[in-house]
């Protein structure tokens, strides 16, 4: 639509629909054309006194689908006000405020004239034309003196009649909750960040509202928009709308829709529009929550405690009958926080989540929710644990080593070695490139040789997708390549043809693959082995591929994947990581019986026995092991044991007498009382039919998880273990006894595995160095010791090493923290870890602003 067609639109609009749609002028461009916004409401006269949501379209004038989107979504308003019933609770108890074109002159010359204009178009002073209108608000606001640059943010902050009518109108209006502004492209959101590198406290809220948008683009579209936060922007961009408007309070993001600017309207852009329409109804619900009358947000999010399958999560907040809370959980980065990911809805101050897998990282997030109206709290800041290891499990975490990770082109061969260890990794094909392949290479060597994998993911980080666009087309193949098949990693020709045994998980399509979210594979059982294979090489060698043909008509599809080195990398922690759940060959030992006693009503004997006596009466069993010939329990993990048993005699006659193994406590067997009032601790678990005794050599009685975890304690504590065969029958079974052979014997599997952490971290201190905050500490003296840990949180202290930022990994004393700032309160931990890891309880210290370091 033209300008002009659009005002008629709204005119319209307005006219049809009086009572809801209200059209104010803001403000008068250059050109004199007008700049309007629509008021949408229920009984719109009571507009101003709702909580808000503020729309703002193309104020890049080449941008054109904001100003379409915002017209269609007033039509659907309009349509669907009686309809959707949850349209129609938004509209009711809230207002949406929607300037569909902020630079109409801007938008009209790029319409009629040169289709790429950005600015509006004022006449600078020195005759060039035009001021970038999302450089032109105050928050870090920068002029230059380039008049002529497509940026060029004007002589002040708000000289533009654009800016600074929307300024009037948001700082008239306390009630905007939340403000979108759309531009093109990108398929990605860029949440407000306060020019910090820092979580604040409403990142979660933003992050979750776009995921949870996202969620309503994939009903549509199968697609998913990024959501570039929480790693540093490479450039933070001054003086945008969107920065003053978080300033003012309101949750604030930037929408970059589609691939092109201009897109060819009834392939790409109706589906952006489509998509973004459940999405904006799913924005415009949440603006209530964000106003006085939502409950308020929860404090103290954090976990209690964690094993290998379960997380406990402790929060604080006031006692009050009329609140419940909603947990939220996700395997996935930046995931939605709705009906999908709601795993909890509790009334107290803690929940714990069950069933989990072992050594896999969670995100949580909670919100409180008013009973009686329904509303919803902001969000508790994120929340990440990783799930305990199994007792058989160690895991690592292997970053992809710098020399054997680059991207190799088609076209740029006398480059590509240069590439290696400093260019991000572009996937995909481009005309000026060709095709361009990623290769990844990681170091087995710290996998023990006899490691057997469990589980591995594989995890990338796709970055700036505005610069790489990506198309809806093609897809992204991971595979592990055969080290025989190629000699050289740089040889764009030899990587291309390089053996694989398969691609590892599934594709990913264009269309899920998301800048600003790490993406993973998961391995499946026949993929690990083929990564077990590659511990013995001592390296592991993955390929990246991406589509390898251009539809006519495109030019480029590309993504870029960060490597953490180079101009554009977001830090070491950004490399491509490999996570291997493995557990080892399992060792074995048999230990012989030390005692061998029967007990009946009669008589203390020796020898092993168990039945019934003529009078029908129980003869016990008694056996112990003597647990001191295992190995040290402190780097002893058993993993399996069993009973194992001969039987010298049979009967011919069939009963129904089974066989129970006990781990029992008793001081000493010499009487029958004594057994029978035996303080029984635990079933081994598995129990021996006597009809089955016959057909078999040995019996076995394997111990069950609890009897294990009993054995494991008992082999801590120096204790004997001792067992009693115990019969039982239901038809009262007379003069029936089974003679067990001497050799019985208790068979242990183990691993070696420390089970403790090494000692806490000591006199960890904070200083200021290079313009930065250092953190240094005393080494932990300690053989076992791999390294530490380092994690900041600006919210609480960190109780485990995924709760927070990561600062370091590594064996030095001391770390810098590059991107923390100098203004802002926030907690350090540090821990030390062996090569399970197990981590010590973690040495914090807290970063006080207002103190001299
Ligand atoms: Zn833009």
């Amino acid at each position: 639509m033209s300008y002009d067609e659009s005002l008629d639109f709204l005119y319209e609009m307005e006219k049809k629909h009086p009572e809801l749609i209200k059209i104010e002028k803001i403000g008068t461009t250059y050109e004199g054309r007008d700049i309007v916004l629509a008021k949408i409401s229920k009984n719109v006269e009571t507009a101003d006194s709702k909580p808000a949501m503020l729309f703002t379209g193309s104020i890049h004038a080449r941008e054109w689908v904001g100003h379409e989107l915002a017209l269609k979504f007033i039509s659907y308003m309009a349509d669907n006000q009686d309809i959707d019933p949850s349209l129609e609770k938004s509209l009711t108890e809230s207002t949406m405020y929607m300037v569909p074109c902020l630079n109409p002159d801007g938008y009209e010359y790029s319409r009629q004239h040169f289709s790429f204009w950005r600015k509006n178009r004022r006449k600078n002073h020195d005759g060039t034309i035009g001021v970038d209108l999302n450089r032109n608000f105050s928050i870090g606001f920068t002029k230059q003196s380039n008049t002529s640059s497509n940026v060029y943010g004007g002589e002040e902050p708000f000289s533009e009649a654009e800016t600074s009518a929307i300024k009037a109108f948001v700082d008239s209006h306390e009630n905007i909750t939340i403000a979108f502004d759309y531009h093109s492209q990108g398929n990605v959101f860029f949440p407000a960040h306060k020019f910090m590198h820092e979580a604040e406290v409403d990142g979660t809220d933003m992050n979750a509202l776009c995921a949870n948008m996202n969620d309503e683009f994939a009903k549509v579209t199968g697609r998913k928009y990024g959501i570039h936060r929480g790693k540093p922007p490479a450039g933070l961009i001054s003086g945008s709308g969107r920065e003053y408007y978080y300033s003012k309070g309101i949750i604030a993001i930037v929408a970059e829709v589609g691939t092109k600017n201009i897109p060819d309207y009834m392939k790409s852009m109706s589906g952006s529009i489509n998509e973004n329409i459940p999405a904006l109804k799913h924005a415009f619900s949440e603006v209530i929550n964000y106003s006085a009358v939502a409950p308020k947000r929860v404090d103290e999010f954090t976990i209690e405690s964690r094993d290998a399958t379960s997380v406990t999560l402790i929060w604080q907040y006031e006692v009050r009958d009329d609140i419940f809370f909603e947990v939220y959980r996700s395997t996935k980065d930046k995931d939605a926080c709705n009906e999908r990911t709601k795993v909890g809805v509790v009334g107290g101050m803690s929940f714990t989540d069950t069933d989990l897998s072992s050594s896999t990282n969670y995100h949580y997030t909670i919100r409180a929710v008013n009973k009686t109206t329904g509303y919803k709290s902001p969000f508790a800041p994120v929340v990440k644990v990783r799930t305990w290891l199994e007792d058989d499990e160690f895991f690592k975490l292997i970053f992809a080593n710098k020399s054997g990770t680059g991207y190799v082109g088609e076209f740029t061969q006398e480059q590509n070695r240069s590439h290696f260890g400093l260019n991000s990794l572009f996937v995909g094909i481009n005309k000026s490139r060709g095709i361009c392949d990623a290769v990844m290479s990681f170091d087995m060597d710290s996998i023990p040789k006899n490691a057997i994998i469990k589980s591995a993911r594989f995890y990338i980080y796709p970055m700036n997708r505005v610069g790489a666009k990506i198309e809806r087309f093609g897809e992204w193949n991971l595979s592990l390549l055969e080290q025989e098949s190629f000699t050289e990693v740089t040889d764009f020709h030899e990587v291309e043809n390089a053996k694989s045994k398969g691609v590892m998980g599934r594709a990913i399509q264009s269309s899920k693959l998301t800048q600003g979210i790490w993406n993973h594979w998961s391995f499946s059982k026949h993929e690990c082995e083929l990564l077990q294979e590659k511990i013995d090489k001592g390296e592991a060698v993955f390929r990246l591929d991406g589509p390898k043909t251009l539809p006519d008509g495109e030019d480029s599809q590309m993504m870029q994947f960060d490597i953490g080195y180079g101009q554009y990398g977001g830090g070491i922690h950004y490399r491509p990581i490999l996570d291997i759940k493995y557990t080892l060959e399992n060792e074995k030992i048999k230990l012989a019986s030390d005692t061998r006693t029967t007990i009946s009503v009669e008589k203390v004997e020796e020898g092993l026995k168990s039945g019934f006596d003529k009078e029908g009466s129980r003869v016990y069993g008694y056996l112990d092991f003597d647990l001191s010939q295992l190995p040290d329990p402190q780097t002893t993990m058993i993993t399996q044991c069993a009973l194992r048993i001969r039987n010298n005699n049979t009967f011919k006659t069939k009963s129904d007498v089974r066989y129970y193994v006990e781990l029992v406590e008793v001081d000493e067997v010499g009487t029958y009382e004594d057994i029978k009032n035996r303080e029984k601790i635990e079933y081994i678990g598995y129990e021996v039919a006597e009809s089955d005794m016959g057909n078999k050599e040995c019996q076995y009685f394997k111990f069950d998880t609890l009897s294990k975890q009993v054995l494991d304690a008992m082999h801590q504590e120096g204790k004997k273990l001792k067992l009693v065969i115990k019969p039982t029958s239901s038809l009262g079974m007379k003069n029936r006894i089974v003679e067990w052979n001497d050799d019985a014997e208790l068979v242990i599997k183990y691993i070696p595995k420390r089970r403790t952490a090494v000692a806490k971290v000591e006199n960890l201190k904070i200083s200021k160095e290079n313009k930065m905050i250092k953190l240094s500490w005393d080494k932990v003296e300690d053989e076992a010791l791999t390294g530490y840990y380092v994690v900041r949180n600006s919210f609480h202290t960190p109780n485990h090493f995924m709760d927070g930022v990561k600062i370091y990994g590594g064996k030095d004393t001391y770390t810098y923290d590059n991107f923390a700032s100098f203004d802002k309160e926030k907690y350090y931990a540090v821990f030390a870890y062996d090569d399970v890891p197990n981590f010590s309880e973690p040495a914090v210290i807290k970063y006080n602003p207002l103190e001299k370091y």
